[in-house]
């Protein structure tokens, strides 16, 4: 689901973010860095620009809103969807966290279509983030829009500013969780759902 021109053209103007000050300002920073002089890297502060609106265009979206789509159903098991694969950056080095999440919801007359669920986990995913907060944020949407008996989000992510620098341990990766609900309160609701995800 990766924007065109046009469509980060016009999320800088809704954000008010003024595009080419933006691509100047990136410029100034790898002047700056003393890289010397190479002739691939004259379109790279647009390129870095267009990159963070993308990257960061969940910042004004509300994923409560593509929630509200919702079926009556009396369907009252468990609901998941697991392998989500997810991009976001994390906010202390606006590097890269990638892997994949987990969602499952415990339905009280409500119902959403699974690619809403997929869609708000890209949406929080597309923000300065930690992976608990990402974590906790993608749970407490589905509890409050779905007034959801229980949720369990899990996410199991590697971090580039772990692995590429840093204490540089490649394939490690975090697993949060966040558990809502009957899904925290609830031995046996809990295990099915972390059987049914695999992680138990
Ligand atoms: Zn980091």
């Amino acid at each position: 689901m990766s924007m065109n021109e046009t469509e980060i053209e016009s999320s800088a103007e809704h954000r008010s973010i003024d595009r080419p000050r933006l691509i100047h300002l990136i410029g100034d920073l790898i002047k700056e860095l003393r890289l010397g002089e190479n002739d691939g890297l004259t379109d790279t502060p647009r390129r870095i620009a267009d990159m963070y609106l993308e990257l960061f265009s969940g910042v004004d979206q509300d994923p409560e809103e593509l929630l509200k789509v919702q079926f009556n159903e009396e369907h009252d098991e468990l609901v998941i969807l697991k392998e989500i694969p997810f991009y976001s950056m994390c906010e202390h080095h606006f590097l890269p966290f990638h892997g994949q999440a987990h969602v499952g919801y415990l339905p009280d007359g409500a119902i959403v279509g699974l690619s809403k669920l997929a869609r708000a986990v890209e949406v929080f995913a597309k923000r300065p983030q930690v992976q608990e907060r990402l974590t906790g944020q993608i749970a407490d949407s589905i509890e409050n829009a779905l007034s959801a008996r229980g949720v369990g989000v899990v996410i199991e992510a590697e971090h580039l500013c772990m692995t590429a620098r840093g204490v540089r341990k490649p394939g490690a990766r975090m697993v949060t969780s966040a558990l809502r609900g009957r899904l925290r309160d609830d031995v046996n609701s809990r295990q099915e759902f972390l059987r049914l995800i695999g992680s138990a």
